[in-house]
């Protein structure tokens, strides 16, 4: 706890530029504008929140603005379905834009003026040398480019073939627009970067307007300026990208100079986080969707059940620096947990249920039992659940053959139920196969509420329904969706490391009949086994489907006991 409110105090890099900024008084008006800059072809992942929460997290912590932008210039692969989901997401973080929705495709005219005008001053040509030729010019990280043959084309030949570009004489591919920077820079990104290329495809908010497209190192950093970003923090692969974001901002007539800031991205070992990775999975139906409760999605971890709080406790766990790292799964379902347990309402489910009948308890008897409904936070309240003579509790709660330090139920065990009585095991029924179908005991009706009038104490205490008032429902056992730590790390192909146990199954589970009106949102804690959410897409009341959001324990807690952090 100390130490987490220390870490609160101190700033990270990118908070110390900011407030190195505002106090030498170089921000406008002294309020920050950032952006987060999404480009609408996929859904966001966990990485995504990072991002989000940096941009939109620090204008908020700033007193400034983060604008939202979708960054929509490449028509091919963009979708309103992505544009959607991206919003609800962001939402669902707890962030707001407010007024501040843009879209890159709000510059087009803009961008297109800047382009003509480069031209018009010698500074940008029409190339037609081929994909593979510009590749070829390029040159390597060693060797320096070499000047295409087109680059001293008249001023007006370039004016009259961009035009033709936009007036869609031309086919995709035949030309492209290019910067005059300079073909020998050591920047690969410096050599004559493209400005725009000929694509015919409908565009999601401009329709056939346009078959001419900006390239991102040209539409980024203009659209920063014309919003009058102050910071422009982005991953480290733009990095390389920072001169051309410079140049571009530098174009005479861009008056506002916004700056770009790289931090680490967001790994997380069992996943993989990458958009086109992702649409792959959702391409091959090797998923359920992009909201799949095993995909990396924001939609995903939210339809599992994970909650924002948890998210955001995450990723500010996890920091912001410059180095790239791999953060280990276990820290995330830990930050779940930890968030979960002090929300999620305990109920009573069994699994693998076995029927437990009390001999001596009346026939036809109803009780309600008080329970709480979470220990950690009194103000959830209580509920009643229903008691009788026939109840199921999980088969690995009784053995007949009971193991050393088994403390649950065998015959002449006496256990407690959750809430309830104690209960001692006398007999229990076989079928034909020698399997336990039914456990016979009897109760000390003295010992409601989990007290004895000798005060004598037991071990064991099982969960349990009420076999007559049980509801049913699928039960959805969720796992990581990759086996490996590193997907696709040994044979170079991630789908190899697909894990065939992501996904179990069950039906036979038996719920207290409170959980008929759960509804998706509702976090909760199945007692003794995880945490469980109702399914936003499937459960309906005449089927109910729960998925698990995450185990109660896992290897996590004992790995930070081997390091002594316990
Ligand atoms: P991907 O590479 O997964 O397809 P992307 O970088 O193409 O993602 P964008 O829509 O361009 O996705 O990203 C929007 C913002 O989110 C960018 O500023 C980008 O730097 C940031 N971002 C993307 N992935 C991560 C990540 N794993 N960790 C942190 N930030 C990320
Ligand atoms: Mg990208």
């Amino acid at each position: 706890m100390e130490e987490k409110s220390k870490e609160a105090e101190s700033s990270n890099f990118l908070e110390k530029i900011i407030e190195e900024d505002l106090a030498a008084g170089r921000v406008p008006d002294g309020k920050i504008v950032t952006r987060f800059p999404p480009e609408p072809n996929g859904y966001l992942h966990i990485g995504h929140i990072k991002a989000v929460c940096i941009d939109f997290g620090l204008a908020e912590k700033y007193g400034g603005t983060c604008h939202l932008r979708l960054d929509d210039t490449n028509p091919a692969k963009e979708d309103n379905e992505y544009i959607d989901s991206i919003k609800q997401d962001i939402k669902w973080l707890g962030f707001d834009w407010g007024s501040h929705e843009y879209y890159a495709s709000d510059y087009y005219d803009q961008l297109y003026s800047i382009a003509v005008n480069l031209i018009k001053k010698g500074k940008a040509y029409v190339d037609s040398l081929t994909a593979e030729q510009v590749k070829e010019y390029r040159g390597t990280l060693t060797q320096p480019g070499k000047n295409s043959p087109d680059r001293d084309r008249s001023i007006d030949e370039n004016l009259r073939l961009f035009q033709e570009m936009k007036d869609g004489k031309h086919p995709e591919g035949k030309y492209l627009l290019r910067a005059k920077l300079d073909m020998s820079s050591p920047n690969i990104n410096m050599r004559d970067p493209a400005l725009y290329r000929i694509k015919y495809a409908t565009h999601p908010r401009t329709g056939n307007k346009w078959c001419i497209y900006p390239m991102y190192d040209f539409t980024h950093p203009i659209s920063d300026a014309i919003e009058g970003i102050t910071h422009s923090f982005c991953t480290l692969e733009f990095e390389d990208h920072r001169p051309a974001y410079d140049w571009a901002t530098s174009i005479d007539g861009i008056e506002h100079a916004p700056h770009q800031y790289e931090f680490a991205r967001l790994n997380i070992t069992y996943f993989v986080m990458s958009k086109r990775k992702l649409l792959q999975l959702v391409k091959m139906n090797m998923v359920d969707g992009w909201d799949d409760p095993r995909m990396p999605t924001i939609s995903g971890i939210r339809r599992r059940g994970y909650s924002p709080e948890s998210m955001r406790d995450f990723v500010s766990r996890v920091g912001v620096a410059k180095v790239e790292s791999l953060v280990e799964y276990s820290l995330m379902e830990f930050c779940v947990r930890e968030d979960l347990n002090k929300r999620a309402r305990r109920v009573m489910v069994v699994l693998d249920p076995i029927k437990l009948v009390i001999d001596n308890y009346p026939e036809g008897k109803t009780e309600m039992i008080e329970a709480e409904n979470n220990p950690e936070d009194e103000a959830a309240g209580k509920r009643l659940v229903p008691f009788s003579r026939e109840l199921y509790i999980e088969r690995e709660d009784f053995s007949l053959d009971p193991p050393k330090g088994y403390h649950r139920l065998y015959i002449g065990n006496e256990i407690r139920l959750k809430n309830a009585y104690y209960v001692t095991a006398t007999s229990c029924d076989k079928d034909s196969d020698g399997n336990v179908t039914v456990v016979h005991c009897t109760y000390d009706p003295e010992s409601r509420g989990g007290e004895t009038a000798d005060g004598r104490k037991v071990r064991g205490t099982s969960h349990w329904v009420s076999a007559p008032d049980a509801i049913s429902a699928e039960i959805r056992q969720y796992d990581k969706l990759f086996a490996t730590e590193d997907p696709g790390a040994a044979t170079g192909n991630y789908l190899d490391d697909l894990n065939p146990d992501s996904l179990k199954v069950v039906t036979c589970a038996k719920l207290e009949p409170s959980l008929a009106s759960a509804k998706p949102g509702e976090y909760l804690q199945f007692m003794r086994s995880g945490y469980y959410m109702a399914d936003s897409k499937d459960s309906t009341s005449e089927h109910l489907v729960f998925n698990r959001t995450v185990t109660l324990k896992d290897s996590w807690e004992k790995m930070k006991q081997k390091m002594g952090l316990k």
